[in-house]
């Protein structure tokens, strides 16, 4: 048993000031990462402040097309509000392809990009691991990395990031959205998530104590022909070995517009830009789409055990630009 304190905060500006100066201090949204991981005495915060009761829950559209998404709105809330499944969805379908139904209803969007990786060995506190402890070394390297990255890797760690939902809102641009003790920010998604590099315990630029407070989407008209598509060992309940957020405009067989990024296969949701820039002015059709998802992978360093991936992701990238342009629907 480790002991630690538990409070529960009626507004941002406290819940922040708790967390800042406990240097052990967290935020406590869902629950659905950050006490798992205390069971499993990996994360040991001295005090959890719960933020439920903040505001902070509801879906919003943004004049212009946008989309603000409350850091608290639940992931099955988000997946069901009429504005994301009409005009985002790729999100609604990224959310409902992830976790479990009662997960869903728990789980918050903040919590979502705040969850910490699914890697094995960072679970188990007796594997060295340099995400959990700094400078121990990373078990996987020469361990069972069959789910793991093969883009944006490091000597470090090869950890893929989990959450799906992310990967759609790296293909939409989103912002999220934070406050905290040096004042308010914006950051772009694709910042959001960093490379391990030499300091994989760092995932993200958030200052200790610094609160998301919410997600927003800018108006993508695009995002009305897109898709989810994810690719994992079991139909339900499994995190993605590949996946693709996808949506696509065409005008005359020719691809206008495109957006694409990848889930399962990077150390952060992978935004394909390579592909997307090959794929703009190229016919619609199968060749472009297999000449893109060539170029995006081509800097891939696969594992033994992973090198799986790179054929699975290729054919996961023409699947979901296929069914784009035939105007399938999942
Ligand atoms: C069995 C299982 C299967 C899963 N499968 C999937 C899956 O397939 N796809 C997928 O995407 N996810 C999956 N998840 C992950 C799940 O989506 C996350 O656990 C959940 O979204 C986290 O949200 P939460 O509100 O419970 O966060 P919490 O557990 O409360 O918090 C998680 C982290 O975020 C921090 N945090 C929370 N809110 C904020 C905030 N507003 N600002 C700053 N920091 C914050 C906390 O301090 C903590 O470090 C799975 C989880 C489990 C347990
Ligand atoms: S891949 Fe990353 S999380 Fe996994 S053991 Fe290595 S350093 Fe730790």
């Amino acid at each position: 048993m480790r002991p630690f304190s538990y409070a529960r905060a009626t507004d941002a500006g406290s819940a922040i000031a708790m967390v800042a100066s406990h240097g052990d201090g967290a935020f406590l949204a869902g629950g659905t990462t950050e006490i798992d991981l205390v069971r499993q005495n990996v994360l040991r915060p001295g005090l959890l402040v719960d933020i439920n009761d903040l505001p902070l829950n509801r879906v919003e559209d943004l004049p212009g097309g946008g989309l603000r998404i409350g850091a608290l709105a639940r992931m099955s809330d988000v997946a069901q509000a009429g504005s994301v499944v009409a005009r985002f969805p790729v999100i609604a379908q990224a959310l409902l392809l992830g976790a479990s139904a009662q997960l869903r209803n728990m789980a918050s969007m903040g919590g979502n990009l705040c969850q910490r990786v699914r890697c094995s060995y960072y679970r188990d506190a007796a594997s060295p691991c340099n995400k959990r402890e700094p400078g121990s070394g990373c078990a996987a390297l020469t361990g069972f990395n069959r789910g793991h990255a093969i883009l944006g890797t490091s000597d470090r760690c090869i950890a893929t990031h989990p959450s799906d939902v992310a990967v759609a809102l790296a293909a939409l641009d989103a912002v999220v959205h934070t406050r905290g003790p040096g004042g308010k920010r914006a950051i772009p998604v694709d910042d959001f998530f960093l490379l391990p590099g030499d300091t994989p315990e760092r995932e993200h630029p958030l200052q200790h104590g610094e609160l998301i407070v919410a997600i927003e989407v800018p108006a993508t008209p695009v995002a009305r022909q897109s898709i989810y598509l994810k690719f994992r060992d079991r139909e339900s309940y499994e995190f993605a070995l590949v996946s693709v957020a996808a949506a696509m405009r065409v005008r005359d067989g020719i691809i206008a517009e495109v957006r694409l990024a990848l889930g399962g296969v990077g150390t952060k949701p992978w935004r394909a830009r390579r592909a997307e820039q090959s794929l703009l002015g190229a016919p619609a059709e199968e060749a472009s789409f297999a000449e893109a998802a060539s170029r995006e992978l081509a800097p891939a360093t696969p594992r033994p055990l992973n090198a799986f991936k790179v054929e699975l992701a290729q054919r996961a990238i023409v699947r979901a630009l296929t069914t784009l342009t035939n105007g399938e629907t999942r």
